[in-house]
Formats: structure tokens, C-alpha cells, sequence
């Protein structure tokens, strides 16, 4: 979001600057580097703010900090798949150091909105608070109200704030600091990324402990649209595909199946409903669901490829699916984005069997590449897949399939459902056709964005 989405404002006239954490591969994909500000302390250790542009011409600011960043690796998570040591310190600091840039205080100018992202930037807000600042406006987007940003809250003497900001209307959360909900509380606006997990977040269940919070706050709280980069997912002048093709000639996504068949040294077949998998391995993902189905795919005469990893006892379950299916099941553990791009460009659909899906940009990158998305009715994917009803089949609107609620007894119902349009092919390529029509860019959603600026 923050790569694209700066780019669609752009196009409306707006001047965005990136602020991110000086991760190695942050710093090493910054063209024209300058070192802006010296800052002599943050947390004991001296640091840097470097400016540059993104590939794609996007303006970065970054902190470079390597005390805090120079990290291999997950950003948050170390090998053992633990927080990693000091993320409440580091990322405070972070927080710091963007709200003193948005006010001036650092770099060369000041700006008019501080857009935060998640529990890594949640004390954004406070910290203009607690500067006596109110020219700077905030927003906070909650992209995943799972990661919460949680600390003991003994790291509240460390943080420089007043200690009168650790109450229930503001960091408090069951006894420990939440970085996320002290976003929510100090922040003058809160988006989510699609319309129906705003209205999610605002449950007890879809709320995950902060349902009261965000109801109460329901006036300044809305869900505005993920889009993709068109220009990275392009089926028409991909590069890491093996066959380009359109909406215009589509005939060129069945040789990326071929080619990919081959590859994976999957059975050669173009009648074969080709599903993917392109994911983390989690339980919100519902793929422990999908999991249970490879057989019942198989003897439909289906074929799955997967890439992803996370949750191991996911990973060994389709990994023993691959092993009695070798000729119809491939299993990639890891994460390889051009390979996700050849397999959406080979897939005729992919499982997002999502038990919450905030926005989701798998379906998006698919629809794109005209693979048809088979989706838990859940937040984001809710809003950007038409499923298959009779009705949207009659009016020829359909881009997908739905099911709700998610468990596996609709699931299955959904892959048999899936089958049986996939066996008519009229209606396959009708839903094709409308994936590769749908507008998954960012320009609807950036004049949301620029409307929400301007009304702050
Ligand atoms: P998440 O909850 O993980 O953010 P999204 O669907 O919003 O889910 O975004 C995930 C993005 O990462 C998608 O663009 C997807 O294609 C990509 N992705 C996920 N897993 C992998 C993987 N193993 N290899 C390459 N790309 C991946």
C-alpha cells in the first residue's frame, strides 16, 4: 500500500512522502541517497535520515538506524518465529522520529497529514500529542487488528510520554501497552482496508478486544479499498511469466498453464482445473481447511500448485498431499514473488478460503491475471468478488465464488461448486473475462484517500 498508493495520489496532485524504517533492503533500493539529518540519540545509539526514491519514483525517507534495523530476515519476527528483543522500543522510536518530521522538528519541511500504518506506527499520534503540535493531522489504517502491537507495560517509562496517556481511553489494554490501540485512541481518523471489515472490527468477534473501542470511535472509522500496482501485475508486459496475453487474447493463459505444468511436473493437461495457492500457511488463511480437501480434489480431476509458508503443521499436511499426489499436487514451501506471478498466471482459479481477510490482495493480483478466486464471504474479499449466484450468473456479473460461513463442510460445497462452473465453458469464460475487467488499481481509492485529507 505504501508503495502504490503514493503513486495515485501523486496522479491527484498530492506531495507524499514514505517514511519506513531502515531495513537493509530498505536502504539498499533508494536511488539518489542523501543523508538529511543527523540525529546524535535515538535510544543510545546514533542514527541517520536518509532521503531517496523508489524505483518507481516515489519519494522515501528513511531511518537509518542500525542498531534497531540492520536485520536479516522478518522484520518482527526472528527465526524461532518469535517477536524480535526491542520491538516496542525500536518502533517507538521510530514513531518519534516520524511525528518530529511531520511537524518539522526534523528534515527540511513539514507536512499537513501523518498517515500511520499499523501497531509499527501507532504512537505516530501521541507523540504529535504530546509535542503541544496540532497543525498535523492523523490517520491510522489498521491493516490486520490481529497484530495489536502489545508490550509490557513497563515499557511505558521509556517511551517519553506523559505516563497519564496509559489509561483505558488511551494505551491501556488489559494491563499491557497496545501500540495499535494507542493508534485508535490519539489519532483524528481511522481507515481499515476494505468496508466490511470496518464494519467487522466493530463486533465482539470480528473486533478482536477492541470492538467497544472502535464502535465508539465509529464516526471518525471507514473502510476504503486496497488496490494493486497495475504496472508490477500486468499479465499484457509481465516479464516473469511465460506468455503474455489480455482480456483482448486471452489465449496465451493457457500456455503459462502448460509451461507450468511442466515445470512443476504436473500430468499435462488443459482440461485439469488448475487451482492455486499463494499465502502465508495460517489458520486465518483457512488452509488447514483446505488441507483436508487435496483428495477430494484429485478425484474431481483437479490439480493444485501451492506456494507459502508459516503455520508447520499446514505446511506437513499439503506437503504429504504433494507426496500421494505427485503427479496432480506441487508444494513449494517459501516465498518467491516471481513465482507467485507465473502461477497466477497459470492458475484458472485460487483458494482464499479466509476466515477474516482484512482486504486480501491475492484475489486482486488474480482477478487481474483472469484466475478466478474461490473465497471465504469475509471483509475485503466480501467486497471484491462477485460470487457466482444464480442471479450475478443470469446477468453475467459474476468473478468468483464465495462461501460463508467458513468451515469445511462449505468449502467443499464451494470446490464442487467451482467444478461444475468450471465444466461449463461459457460461463468460465465469461467469469474470466470479468475478473480481467475489474478495476484492481488504486485511482477509485486515492481520491478517497485525498477526500479524507482534505476533510481533515
Ligand atoms: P496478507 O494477510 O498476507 O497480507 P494479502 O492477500 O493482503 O495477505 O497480501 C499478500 C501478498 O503477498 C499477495 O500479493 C500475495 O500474492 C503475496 N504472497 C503471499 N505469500 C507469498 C509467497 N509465499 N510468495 C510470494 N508472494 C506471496
Amino acid at each position: 500500500m505504501v508503495g502504490a498508493l503514493p503513486i495515485a495520489l501523486g496522479k491527484n496532485g498530492l506531495d507524499v512522502t514514505v517514511f519506513l524504517p531502515g531495513f537493509p533492503t530498505v536502504l539498499s533500493g533508494l536511488k539518489n541517497k542523501r543523508t538529511r539529518a543527523k540525529i546524535e540519540d535515538l535510544a543510545g545509539h546514533p542514527a541517520k535520515l536518509i532521503s531517496g526514491k523508489t524505483e518507481t519514483g516515489v519519494n522515501v525517507l528513511a531511518l537509518d538506524a542500525p542498531s534497531f534495523f540492520e536485520i536479516d530476515g522478518n522484520p518482527y519476527l526472528d527465526n524461532s518465529g518469535r517477536d524480535r528483543e526491542r520491538n516496542g522500543e525500536k518502533f517507538a522510536a521510530f514513531s518519534k522520529i516520524a511525528a518530529d518530521i511531520a511537524r518539522g522538528k526534523i528534515g527540511r519541511k513539514s507536512f499537513d497529514v501523518l498517515h500511520a500504518h499499523d501497531w509499527q506506527a501507532g504512537l505516530c499520534a501521541a507523540y504529535l500529542k504530546a509535542s503541544g503540535d496540532s497543525r498535523v493531522k492523523t490517520v491510522l489504517t489498521i491493516h490486520n487488528l490481529a497484530f495489536q502491537g502489545l508490550f509490557p507495560k513497563t515499557l511505558m517509562k521509556d517511551l517519553g510520554l506523559p505516563q497519564n496517556y496509559f489509561g483505558s481511553d488511551g494505551f491501556e489494554y488489559w494491563d499491557q501497552v497496545s501500540f495499535l490501540k494507542a493508534g485508535i485512541a490519539f489519532s483524528d481518523h481511522i481507515t481499515t482496508v476494505s468496508p466490511t471489515y470496518a464494519l467487522e472490527i466493530q463486533s465482539d468477534e470480528g473486533g478482536m478486544g477492541f470492538g467497544g473501542l472502535l464502535r465508539a470511535k465509529a464516526d471518525g472509522l471507514t473502510g476504503i479499498l486496497n488496490g494493486i500496482d497495475l504496472d508490477v501485475w500486468n499479465p499484457e508486459s509481465d516479464t516473469e511469466v511465460y506468455q503474455n496475453y489480455s482480456s483482448d487474447s486471452p489465449s496465451g493463459k493457457v500456455k503459462n498453464k502448460r509451461a507450468l505444468q511442466k515445470d512443476l511436473n504436473l500430468r499435462q493437461n488443459d482440461a485439469a482445473p488448475l487451482f492455486a495457492v499463494i499465502s502465508r500457511l495460517t489458520t486465518q488463511k483457512g488452509l488447514d481447511l483446505l488441507a483436508n480437501m487435496t483428495d477430494f480434489i484429485v478425484a474431481q480431476g483437479g490439480q493444485l500448485a501451492l506456494i507459502g509458508s508459516g503455520d508447520p503443521a499446514i505446511e506437513s499436511a499439503f506437503q504429504a498431499a504433494a507426496d500421494k499426489h505427485p503427479t496432480e499436487i506441487s508444494v513449494t514451501i517459501g516465498y518467491n514473488e516471481p513465482f507467485a506471478h507465473k502461477l497466477q498466471a497459470a492458475a484458472d482459479a485460487i483458494f482464499i478460503p479466509s476466515r477474516f481477510e482484512p482486504c486480501g490482495l491475492t484475489q486482486l493480483c488474480a482477478m487481474r491475471y483472469g484466475t478466478v478466486p474461490v473465497v471465504g464471504r469475509v471483509g475485503g474479499l466480501n467486497d471484491t468478488v462477485i460470487d457466482a449466484s444464480p442471479m450475478a450468473l443470469a446477468s453475467g456479473a459474476s468473478t468468483g465464488v464465495q462461501f460463508s460461513p467458513v468451515n469445511g463442510h462449505m468449502l467443499y460445497a464451494a470446490i464442487l461448486r467451482t467444478f461444475e462452473l468450471y465444466n461449463s465453458p461459457a460461463i468460465w469464460s465469461r467469469m474470466v473475462m470479468n475478473c480481467m475487467d475489474q478495476n484492481v488499481g488504486w485511482d477509485a481509492s486515492a481520491e478517497e484517500y485525498r477526500a479524507l485529507y482534505d476533510a481533515l
